[in-house]
């Protein structure tokens, strides 16, 4: 495939300004929703292929968001793009000042494996919103996700606005040579970091989706059935691959039996026949991933699964107390069904340890005392989260997604989403009938009291 050719076209038909229209814009993203919405049987076909997600899963993970968010495009696109005024000050009195929105202009995504189409679609409409080209490269792991996004939108959209691109690092690598306006990462963190140096060549902007270990607090005052609960849900959903899953669990010793008792009883009740293919329980995505989450069980720790059938990469939901931040499990993101629980005696030194690590994408709270929850909230960094709940603040498109040092660079979802892909261009716009000579030669004594005056 020629790179250097679609990227090229695109360049070209991103100066036509066709982008621009605030209803070419809307009009595509309807179609990007119609292809999708008939073409769902595929998209469903092609997810079960590649790790045995199922419909219900992959429409509640992954297309609902997606089509959630292009409804927000759609409804609020032309107000976003519209120019807004702003106050100018005396400085410049009687001039107007506005900031015009501007897309970038040609826009790399490259997605991650374990939402396909989500983490590759929604950053790909969220560019063609604010009225960018974008080329979009999904993740080559789950090849069959990939070809159906690579024939849906390369049949529907001209290569010279939208197109995909299959491949894996060979491929990312060649695109990464050319100079794109933004480039949206969502992946590792050492690719991240190959992604970001590739884009300093050229100046450009990068957003970067990584992850790294989300630790969930549970702590006294909290419901330990609803915790254990959402927990598991949290955790368990795509077999644990889910960049804001819990990682890991902090929990106050007072009520670390109670609570493992409660997780024990939500697992056998969400996930009954973890090991059969057809139900709502994934692979693990390959034998490489399979192998590395093998070896990070520790079997004299599990309290609850451990079961690995290598075959079919399926890992049972798997929980292991007695853990220490010494641990193995502890070193990297675990993105994975293995949940490891860590108890305390005191909060200070919880705190302390959570701060030596890096900042992860996300933290939970779970406890109903309100002093804990905003002292956690205050003392610890990480790019999002939830008081009494996991995962779900993503799903609330009010709140922009993101990182924070290593879990990330910028953010999207919403009006977040659009941000991220658009340049506010500033304009102070003055009128000729007026021209105060003070900022003009010869500058006299008079002339400065009386700026002094006026400024302060
Ligand atoms: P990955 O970094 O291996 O791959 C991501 C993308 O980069 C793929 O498209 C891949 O083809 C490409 N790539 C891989 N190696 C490359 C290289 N050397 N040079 C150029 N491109 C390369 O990540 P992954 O395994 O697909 O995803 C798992 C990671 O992504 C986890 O750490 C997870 O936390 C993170 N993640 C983050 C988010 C988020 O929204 N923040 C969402 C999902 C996953």
């Amino acid at each position: 495939m020629d790179f250097k050719e679609i990227h090229s076209k695109q360049k070209s038909f991103f100066n036509s300004n066709q982008t621009k229209d605030v209803g070419f814009r809307i009009e595509q993203l309807k179609k990007v929703k119609a292809i999708l919405k008939a073409n769902e049987p595929l998209l469903y076909e092609a997810i079960y292929a590649d790790f045995g997600k199922s419909e219900y899963e992959t429409y509640l993970t992954e297309l609902s968001l997606l089509y959630h968010e292009i409804n927000i495009f759609i409804k609020k696109t032309r107000k976003w793009s519209r120019k807004k005024r702003v106050a100018t000050g005396i400085t410049n009195f009687p001039a107007r000042s506005y900031i015009i929105p501007e897309p970038l202009g040609t826009t790399l995504v490259i997605g991650a494996w374990n939402y396909p189409y989500q983490l590759s679609l929604l950053p790909a409409v969220t560019a063609m919103a604010a009225g960018n080209t974008v080329i979009l490269k999904p993740s080559e792991l789950p090849s069959r996700t990939s070809e159906i996004m690579a024939k849906l939108i390369n049949e529907n959209f001209p290569e010279e606005y939208l197109h995909v691109v299959e491949g894996g690092v060979k491929e990312t690598s060649t695109i990464l040579e050319f100079p794109f306006d933004k480039i949206f990462f969502t992946g590792s963190i050492p690719v991240g970091k190959i992604v970001y140096q590739a884009a300093a060549k050229t100046l450009t902007p990068v957003t970067l989706e990584l992850g790294g270990k989300s630790h969930t607090f549970v702590l006294p005052g909290c419901n330990l059935k609803t915790t254990a609960r959402r927990i598991v849900w949290a955790k368990f959903l795509n077999a644990g691959q889910t960049c804001v899953a819990p990682d890991y669990v902090l929990v106050d010793k007072s009520i670390e039996h109670e609570f493992i008792e409660a997780l024990k009883n939500e697992i056998n009740k969400q996930h009954p026949e973890s090991g059969t293919l057809r139900e709502n329980y994934l692979q693990i995505i390959n034998t490489k991933n399979f192998d590395r989450l093998t070896a990070l069980i520790d079997d004299e720790k599990v309290c609850y699964g451990g079961q690995t059938e290598k075959n079919k990469r399926i890992i049972h939901p798997t929980v292991m107390h007695n853990v220490s931040f010494d641990d193995k499990v502890m070193d990297d993101e675990i993105f994975g069904p293995i949940l490891p629980v860590i108890s305390f005696t005191s909060l200070d030194e919880a705190i302390a340890k959570v701060k030596e690590r890096s900042k992860p994408l996300s933290c939970y709270i779970y406890t109903n005392n309100k002093k804990t929850v905003k002292r956690l909230l205050r003392e610890l960094s990480f790019g999002g989260g939830a008081v009494n709940d996991s995962i779900m603040h993503l799903s609330n498109s009010n709140l922009p997604f993101g990182g924070v040092g290593f879990s990330g660079i910028g953010s999207y979802h919403g009006k977040a989403g659009f941000d991220t892909f658009t340049h506010y261009k500033s304009i102070l716009d003055k009128p000729c009938w007026f021209e105060p000579p003070m900022k003009y030669l010869p500058y006299t004594n008079g002339k400065l009291n009386l700026i002094k005056k006026l400024l302060g």
